[in-house]
């Protein structure tokens, strides 16, 4: 998979068919939307982006509660091209969200991306029109944009799920979800504050609003594996290093699994070592901060038992040490599911909040929790709070397509069609859907989203190339290779832990109620899913289809 790190040095591309009033649609401008922009434009093709969101950014628009920044390194959240390289000043490890919200404005900035993006638009329809090849693209302003190719960009953390909590209504206090948290911000001095759910938002919510509140009680239904982030500033020094040595990085971001700036591989697996040196690597991955715990200590965490409970023991330790009274931190400790089973957050000194006069930890084991107009009851207590912080998660990766009618041939809705679970081709195509291109979309790795859209990026632009060699006006998968790739993906799972211990997890989707738990991300990393890319591109498509009828002569666009 080669493409060249500055868009506008690839030829330019053209497709023959009825006249359309864009050759690609993009839904979403997130990272993926906006990767997908610069390289759809670089190629010739005019291109909009259509964002319901009044700013571009998705997830990082949205998502503006107390503490939030990103779990991947910050100069990896971000799009490899030197055009974005030595103009950034990153400021830490893991960017803040204005550091990364600012990012992606810059980047729309450098590539003069504005006039492209169409804002406060959401896409209700796309259908695809058999006759002329062509999307129909339906916008709640009404409108109707004929495009030759549909790319969704919908994120994969972007449908907030909000649980009906009963008494809500009435409850007499303020209250706010995390994925929708006002832009002027909220006063929670001296205030006492309820916080609900203790996800990977929750975590970096928790000692941030423990530092300003009165008070802090956190309602918890499951602990975490929460590993701590070590954040740090980034000196100028840094910043040239980070620089200078760009492509290395993120070569080596594009081979790690989970599309970060670490080793691919520990090099050793627990059984290799002693009691004692496993201790000692488990230490050395606790103290360096961030995943390298998961990645750099042993290779078979997310897929030997023994291995994996040696390191969530390791952690539930960990806890203990820190957290002071002794029964808090047994609540915090996970015991009946193995560390990965669900997304483990990165704190910032989250274990240690637990230790300050002002927070609470109630465990919702066995209550479902209601709201009152004074607070929030669990079994017979009444928790009085003056504000309640609801973060409680997404309807991930299929959420928000699931509520675009899209139709195929046929009529075919996608939706309808995954009711089992989303059905893809390498997470970027589906049969029955011509054209229709995903980035970071259903069955695309588990990993660094930004990486992952540009794993996506390139791999459809190489397609979009080959397209335009033959002359072809469509290309989709066979069936037989969506239900492969779909096994495959069940496979992958079914060789690690994660489906062990039965709890919810948002990356089996598990964490809506009803949701069958299905194989809704690539969790083999990002190096066998290029793989996978790399030989069907490299065998020539073999599992797709290209609908060349009525070739039109193409006269050879000039490079640009
Ligand atoms: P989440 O991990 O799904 O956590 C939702 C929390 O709400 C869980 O603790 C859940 O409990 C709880 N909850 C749900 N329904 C509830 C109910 N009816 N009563 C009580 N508690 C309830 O969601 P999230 O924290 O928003 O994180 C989602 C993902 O977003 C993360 O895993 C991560 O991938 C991403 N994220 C990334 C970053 C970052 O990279 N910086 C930051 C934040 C989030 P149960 O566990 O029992 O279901």
């Amino acid at each position: 998979m080669s493409t060249p790190s500055s868009p506008g040095q690839a030829p330019s591309l053209s497709f023959s068919g009825v006249d359309v009033d864009r050759e690609v649609v993009v839904v979403g401008a997130g990272f993926s939307g906006v990767r997908t922009l610069i390289e759809t434009r670089s190629r010739g093709l005019s291109t909009v982006v259509v964002e319901a969101g009044p700013d571009i950014g998705g997830t990082w628009y949205w998502n503006r509660y107390p503490g939030a920044r990103t779990d991947s390194q910050a100069w990896v959240y971000g799009f490899p091209l030197a055009g974005v390289r030595d103009d950034w000043r990153w400021e830490e490890r893991f960017a803040t969200q204005p550091q990364t919200y600012g990012y992606i404005r810059h980047v729309a900035d450098v590539y003069d991306l504005w006039p492209d993006i169409r804002l406060n638009t959401r896409v209700e329809s796309a259908v695809y029109d058999e006759d002329d090849r062509i999307w129909r693209v339906r916008t709640d302003d009404g409108t109707e944009t004929t495009c030759r190719f549909l790319v969704t960009a919908t994120g994969q953390l972007s449908l907030p799920y909000f649980p009906d909590f009963p008494g809500l209504a009435d409850f007499a206090g303020e209250w706010y979800r995390t994925s929708k948290w006002p832009e002027e911000g909220v006063d929670l001095t001296g205030k006492r504050v309820a916080v609900v759910g203790t996800g990977a938002t929750a975590v970096q919510v928790i000692p941030i609003v423990a530092q300003d509140a009165a008070h802090l009680t956190v309602f918890q239904r499951t602990p975490n594996y929460v590993l701590p982030a070590r954040n740090d500033a980034l000196s100028e020094h840094d910043v040239d290093v980070i620089r200078k040595n760009f492509d290395e990085i993120f070569d080596r971001a594009f081979a790690q699994p989970f599309g970060m700036d670490m080793s691919a591989s520990a090099g050793r697996v627990a059984a290799d070592c002693t009691p004692q040196e496993q201790q000692q690597i488990l230490d050395r991955g606790w103290e360096a901060g961030g995943f390298r715990y998961l990645f750099e200590t042993f290779d078979d965490i997310l897929t030997d038992e023994a291995a994996n409970e040696l390191a969530s023991e390791f952690i539930r330790a960990k806890i203990r040490s820190i957290v002071r009274d002794p029964r808090t931190a047994e609540l915090l400790c996970p015991k009946d599911y193995p560390l990965a089973a669900k997304r483990p957050p990165l704190g910032h000194y989250y274990y240690e909040t637990f230790n300050r006069d002002n927070v609470d930890l109630v465990d919702l084991t066995g209550h479902e929790l209601t709201i009152e107009p004074a607070g929030i009851r669990v079994g017979d207590t009444l928790h009085e709070v003056d504000v309640i912080v609801f973060a409680t998660g997404y309807d991930a990766i299929t959420g928000t397509l699931d509520r675009i009618e899209i139709r195929g041939r046929g009529g075919a809705l996608l939706r309808d069609r995954w009711t089992e679970g989303p059905r893809t081709y390498l997470g970027m195509l589906v049969d029955g859907f011509p054209n229709l291109f995903m980035v970071a979309g259903p069955q695309s790795p588990f990993a660094n989203i930004p990486v992952v859209s540009e794993v996506c990026v390139r791999w459809l632009s190489e397609l979009l190339t080959a397209m335009h060699e033959r002359g072809a006006v469509t290309a989709e998968p066979s069936s037989a290779a969506v239900d492969r790739f779909s096994r495959l993906t069940e496979e992958v799972i079914d060789a690690t832990v994660l489906r062990r211990g039965g709890k919810t997890s948002w990356y089996l989707g598990t964490n809506i109620p009803g949701k069958p738990a299905a194989a809704v991300m690539w969790l083999g990393g990002v190096g066998s899913f290029r793989d996978l890319c790399d030989a069907e591109s490299g065998a020539g498509y073999p599992e797709i289809t290209f609908d060349t009828r009525d070739r039109q002569p193409i006269a050879s666009a000039p490079d640009r």
